[in-house]
């Protein structure tokens, strides 16, 4: 076990990448970087990460921000909820706890948005305490070293590799060793082709000593993938453009979108549009023009959107909300002052790069 954790330690200090969170480790930076990294890759994050400190460098700006700034700053990075509970946890930490992230595993887990995994996180490579964290990366890696036959989320699986990570860093050396297996994961023993040859636990794995590395982890049963079909439609009313918000909770709470929604059985777009928009703000639409469609995926969603451009059938606007807080006509221009979900957000691009719309 020593060897393990010193031929790690070694190599990481060797290796480790120059990631801006790695500055300082200050509490805040640790926190905002994990949670920018739930669910999304490392390279994409880097940008997002430098942006938001510039904009927001401490939790009282956090507070201090309006929403749709922060939303803003997200847009693109996907799973908005995670901004909604930055905001909530600043809050909750500017009452409680002075404007400070605590060093206390279970005060963490308390605030939104944060569970085992990021208060282990934050525990461990802000404050150097004791505290295990488990992620793919480290998954991989101990279902490869100690050659795990069952899938990693399988139960007494999952229960083994916990207690190996907790057992395994070593005194006073938890911020560089739960990095260093997370590294070694993310640059090394990487999903495909792991590169044995250059591991510097290499001596140590079982699943290379049975030349069954390329086999671990073992692969559960895939989630099924989801198929959706939706459509949109761009409605301009006196040259400005009708955009809504969507309301607190869901998947895309409080970012901004053109109405619209899911097809139903036996519908055309154009159908599901002309209904979608009475349903939502009962607006009637007559004409409507196709614009593109766009596909884009979310968990184990894969979306295909139809856009569409829409005018009112009788001229009236006296849009009555149903699926949205608030509306606003706005000028197109001004559509990249919004935060918008991915589909709105490629549909926008669209129009901008293909001269439709003024942008
Ligand atoms: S020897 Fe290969 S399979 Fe084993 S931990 Fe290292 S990279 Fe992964």
């Amino acid at each position: 076990m020593k060897k393990i954790q010193q031929n790690l330690l070694n190599w990481f200090h060797k290796n480790a990448r120059d990631l801006p969170w790695r500055k300082t480790y200050s509490p805040y930076h640790v926190w905002i970087s994990e949670i920018m990294l739930q669910q999304t890759q490392m390279d994409r994050v880097v940008d997002y990460f430098i942006k938001w400190i510039k904009r927001l460098p401490d939790i009282e700006n956090i507070t201090r921000a309006n929403e749709e700034e922060v939303l803003k700053l997200w847009e693109g990075l996907g799973y908005y909820t995670r901004a909604g509970n930055i905001i909530r946890t600043a809050n909750s930490l500017t009452e409680q706890h002075n404007g400070e992230l605590p060093s206390d595993y279970k005060l963490l887990l308390k605030l939104p948005g944060i569970g085992k995994y990021t208060a282990g996180a934050i525990m461990s490579i802000a404050f150097n305490k004791e505290y295990a964290i488990i992620d793919a990366n480290i998954e991989r890696v101990f279902a490869r070293l100690f050659n795990l036959a069952k899938p990693v989320k399988d139960k007494k699986t999952h229960a083994f590799i916990w207690e190996k990570t907790k057992k395994m860093i070593p005194h006073g050396r938890a911020r560089e060793f739960n990095q260093a297996l997370m590294e070694l994961g993310a640059l090394v023993c990487i999903p495909r082709n792991p590169r044995c040859k250059v591991c510097p636990v290499r001596d140590f794995c079982r699943s290379l000593m049975e030349d069954v590395a390329d086999k671990r982890p073992v692969i559960a049963k895939p989630s099924q993938t989801v198929f959706i079909e939706m459509v949109t439609g761009i409605l301009t009313y006196k040259g400005k453009i009708l955009i809504q918000k969507r309301k607190t909770k869901g998947v895309w709470a409080n970012l901004w979108e053109f109405p619209g929604g899911r097809l139903e059985p036996g519908e055309t777009p154009e159908m599901a549009l002309v209904r979608e928009y009475a349903e939502e703000t009962e607006l009637q639409i007559g004409k409507v023009k196709r614009i593109t469609t766009v596909q884009h995926s979310y968990t184990i969603y894969r979306v295909t959107l139809h856009c569409y451009f829409c005018s009112l059938m009788d001229g009236r606007f006296e849009p009555v909300l149903h699926a949205a807080q608030e509306y606003r006509l706005v000028n197109p221009e001004e559509l990249c002052n919004y935060a918008f979900p991915a589909g709105h957000r490629k549909l926008i691009d669209h129009l901008k790069n293909s001269g439709l719309l003024f942008l």
